[in-house]
């Protein structure tokens, strides 16, 4: 199963339906918990079937707010009840000390679970309607969507006041064309990657910006007294501005890796849990860890993640190599040149190959990956992407000229 999120735009009315509807499940799940422990201090023990029967019951008597509310919602609202009931008493078998499950308090219900039914997608016009609630504006329902099976969609309110729509669509294998073609991924520093291909494409430029101003917030933040009114605007701009990130990093980080599943057969990527492990030791690169590297760090976890499964579902294939020596080794007669962080250059002087250093590193990788000794390895210019074509889907248009920049 695969979840893709997509951001709501509900108007002022319907943001108080939803507001609502959170409300009213909140209460009935506080309702279904409470007969839970009613009937086990009575000794007795319910089922999941047993408190979905009650629902019924509820509507037509004490809880009449509850027809408001698909009733698929509601079942759900009793199967998250069941789900966390589950896992508390998994934990005590296991022998951990935990307490009770605890009634949600005002706001506490995040969620709101359309399974199976009571939605409609409408991809084009990109609008969703929700039974009991309206037809809500959103962006991003991509073609994926679109061709999927949609089994359920979880509308979820965040932190910072946003409404997003986690569309659940069953795993179709995507049938790409095979291209017969590997390629050997570097990522750095300076650049997020450089491919064997000679491909570079350049971090998000406007990381550093972000990162300016979630420092700038969390000053005012530490200033501001806590609990005060200022202090919870500032909160709430620090995980508005988090969550604004995040969400563009992983679209990135979607659109490259498409751009690699969908280009190549092979991919060749380094194992970076070896790497990091063998990073450790290394005092130097500890205390350069500023909070531009951490991203950059969490980038590429994610990035190999998306990589991953996305070769997975595309019958594709991701090879991860050992990593050491893949920057100071000669790409072209395998011997070792040793350089510094600052050596930008590989320059062999066995024999005489000049290349970008990260160039020079992806085709030792794509050597690991294939198996294949001899690479015909050939200096040119690297071709540039920067991240913004990438987040507007030029790169998409890359396909058809991939060839001919071989
Ligand atoms: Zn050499």
């Amino acid at each position: 199963m695969l979840t893709y999120k997509v951001q709501l735009y509900p108007n002022k009315q319907q943001q108080a339906t939803l507001i609502e509807q959170l409300d009213i499940c909140r209460k009935l799940y506080n309702k279904l918990l409470e007969e839970c422990k009613k009937a086990r201090e009575k000794g007795e023990k319910l089922t999941q079937n047993r408190t979905q029967s009650f629902i019924v019951g509820l509507k037509n008597n004490s809880m009449p707010e509850l027809k408001g509310v698909h009733s698929k919602v509601l079942q759900m609202v009793n199967h998250t009840l069941w789900t966390n009931i589950k896992s508390l008493s998994k934990l005590k078998k296991n022998g951990r000390k935990i307490g009770h499950l605890r009634f949600k308090g005002k706001g506490w219900y995040k969620t709101i679970n359309y399974n199976q039914s009571g939605f409609k997608i409408d991809e084009y016009k990109n609008k969703i309607t929700f039974s009991k609630i309206g037809t809500i504006n959103c962006r991003g329902l991509n073609n994926r969507v679109r061709k999927n099976k949609i089994k359920g969609i979880i509308l979820k309110h965040t932190q910072t006041g946003r409404w997003f729509a986690n569309i659940q669509v069953e795993n179709v294998p995507l049938v790409l064309p095979k291209t017969n073609k590997s390629v050997g991924i570097d990522v750095g520093i300076s650049s997020f990657i450089v491919d064997s291909d000679g491909i570079r494409v350049e971090n998000p430029k406007n990381i550093d910006k972000q990162i300016k101003k979630i420092k700038v917030t969390h000053r005012t933040l530490s200033r501001k007294k806590k609990g005060s009114k200022n202090w919870l605007k500032a909160k709430l701009q620090l995980a508005k501005l988090l969550e604004e990130i995040t969400n563009q990093r992983k679209d990135f980080l979607h659109k490259v890796s498409r751009f690699y599943v969908d280009n190549y057969d092979l991919i060749c990527v380094e194992d970076l849990d070896i790497k990091e492990l063998s990073q450790k030791g290394n005092k130097k690169n500890k205390r350069s860890r500023t909070l531009h590297r951490h991203i950059l760090d969490a980038s590429w976890g994610q990035f190999f993640n998306y990589l991953s499964y996305k070769a997975v579902n595309a019958d594709k294939e991701v090879v991860k190599v050992h990593p050491k020596g893949t920057t100071q080794e000669c790409s072209r007669c395998g011997r070792i040149v040793k350089k510094n962080l600052l050596t930008r250059i590989h320059f062999c002087p066995h024999c005489d190959l000049e290349l970008d250093r990260d160039y020079n590193a992806s085709i030792n990788i794509l050597k690991r990956g294939t198996g294949c000794a001899s690479i015909l390895v050939e200096n040119r210019p690297l071709v540039t992407i920067t991240a913004s074509a990438i987040v507007s889907g030029q790169v998409f248009s890359m396909n058809q000229a991939t060839p001919s920049l071989r």
